[in-house]
């Protein structure tokens, strides 16, 4: 579905994304793991189109992206820092897509519904965006990409702000949606156990680069290099 070849981003002459590989299967789930700063939301911004590439091809379904403008592209984006529209409330929110996509108002009404449900805020349709939390923010962020169901769903960060356990809850019933939907998800994350458990493949970034990519297995019983092992915990 997606593939990026040679992809390149600088800022000021320091690479964001350094000749960056990267192809996600239809229905797959692929997180992104690394440092702060390793390029984790340069790699999705460039994706979506809201970041040109200095050098390197997107492609989405085999075709270049590269006259594509961010709002004709099939993906849908959660971003690291919400992003809500201050002048909708929850559901007016949460029905963007649908609404974007002219799906009949009651249908939408259905679906934000089982969507406010599923992470853990129901019956908050009517509730201002500025008087929620910052995870209540988070959690609606995340509804409002689900909801508008895209080719590729891309998350950055989509449970950072939660407590532990809602994270282990929507960790699985994610996983649930995705296949009963057929999503194919690429997701960055901090958190080592979200991304094993959520993901068919991990991405492991560094300094703009690819350092390492396989399965969750693959990366625990195998990491490439003495970066991979030492991000993983192994030595300390
Ligand atoms: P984090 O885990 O902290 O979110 P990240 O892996 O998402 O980090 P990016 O936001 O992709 O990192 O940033 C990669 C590098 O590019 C960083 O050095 C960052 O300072 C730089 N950078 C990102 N966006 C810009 C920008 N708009 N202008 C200048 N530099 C930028
Ligand atoms: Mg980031």
């Amino acid at each position: 579905l997606l593939s990026l070849t040679g992809a390149h981003v600088r800022f000021g002459g320091r690479p964001a994304l350094d000749a960056v590989d990267l192809d996600v299967a239809e229905h797959e789930t692929v997180c992104v793991l690394g440092p702060s700063g390793s390029g984790k939301s340069t790699l999705l911004r460039a994706v979506a189109g809201l970041q040109p590439l200095d050098g390197g091809r997107v492609l989405l379904d085999g075709r270049d992206q590269a006259a594509v403008p961010a709002h004709r592209r099939e993906v849908g984006l959660m971003f690291q820092d919400h992003q809500l529209f201050p002048q909708h409330d929850v559901g007016g929110n949460v029905a963007f897509g649908p609404r974007m996509h002219g799906m009949p108002k009651h249908e939408r009404a259905a679906r934000v519904a089982e969507l406010l449900d599923l992470v853990g805020l129901p019956g908050a349709e009517r509730r201002a965006v500025a008087a929620l939390s910052g995870g209540e923010q988070q959690r609606v962020a995340l509804a409002r990409a689900l909801a508008a169901r895209p080719r590729l769903l891309m998350l950055d960060e989509p449970l950072g702000q939660l407590d532990r356990s809602l994270r282990e809850r929507l960790v699985v019933e994610l996983r649930e949606l995705f296949a009963r939907l057929g999503t194919t998800v690429l997701a960055v994350t901090h958190d080592q156990g979200e991304a094993f458990a959520l993901a068919d493949r991990v991405v492991v970034m560094r300094e703009g680069r690819i350092a390492q990519s396989g399965t969750p297995l693959e990366v625990w019983q195998r990491p490439a290099d003495a970066f991979v092992a030492r991000f993983l915990g192994f030595d300390n």
